[in-house]
């Protein structure tokens, strides 16, 4: 497992450096803004762990950024409590924030719990439910075929890649549309409507698209 340090003081890179080495983890360090960026991109790693005051490109634009090009996990490191709230508040895309002073230690912790979290759909792909088939824009539910567009395809492959997880319209939206084009709520929804309507006319009897009220939708596969 790789995973990107990018963090401008060297004292702290290093001691979470030798935290995660210490558990096999390997690690690439980026102590600049945009180069991170351009790395991060090129030679996507694992896992993110991303500071939010850097030279050149900050935290905050680099996630958003980077969302754009990958769904690795993003923990971000920041100075302040109170940021944090701000920073939910803005729905850039990270996974887990934690705040400095931290430990290494529970950095390397928080590591593990985000990676165990995020990679349980790609582990459990041998026996699941929906198996996405991406270069024919189809999925296979319990083995039946239904044939999705493109932005249905990936607003279901953006959910089924964190089950359980809560994605707001803003969120789907970034996820759907590679440019910066605006579109209104109503339009997830739509798409949305039409995914459903697809995957229950091939699997009446169970929803994996779920609305959840005021928030948004989430992907889970009834137990
Ligand atoms: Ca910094």
């Amino acid at each position: 497992m790789l995973i990107a340090i990018v963090e401008d003081e060297l004292k702290l890179s290093a001691a979470l450096e030798s935290y995660l080495s210490k558990d096999d983890f390997d690690t690439t360090l980026y102590n600049e803004g945009n180069a991170a960026l351009e790395g991060l991109i090129n030679a996507p790693p694992d896992l993110v762990l991303l500071d939010l005051m850097l030279p050149g490109l900050d935290g905050l634009s680099i996630c958003k950024e980077f969302r754009k090009h990958s769904t690795v996990p993003v923990i971000m490191l920041t100075a302040r409590v109170e940021e944090i709230d701000r920073l939910l508040g803005l729905e850039i895309g990270a996974d887990d924030y934690i705040c400095k002073p931290y430990s290494p230690r529970e950095v390397v912790a928080r590591v593990k719990a985000v990676l165990r979290r995020t990679s349980v759909s790609s582990e459990d792909s041998g026996n699941q439910r929906l198996v996405l088939d991406e270069s024919v824009a189809r999925v296979l539910v319990d083995g039946n075929v239904c044939i999705l567009t493109a932005v249905e395809l990936r607003l279901l492959k953006a959910m089924m890649e964190r089950p359980g997880q809560i994605f707001n319209r803003s969120q789907l939206m970034r996820r759907i549309y590679t440019d910066d084009r605006i579109v209104s709520e109503r339009t997830i929804d739509s798409h949305i409507k039409k995914l459903r309507q697809k995957l229950s006319a091939v699997c009446a009897t169970d929803e994996f698209i779920h609305s959840v009220y005021g928030i948004g939708y989430k992907y889970e596969v009834p137990v």
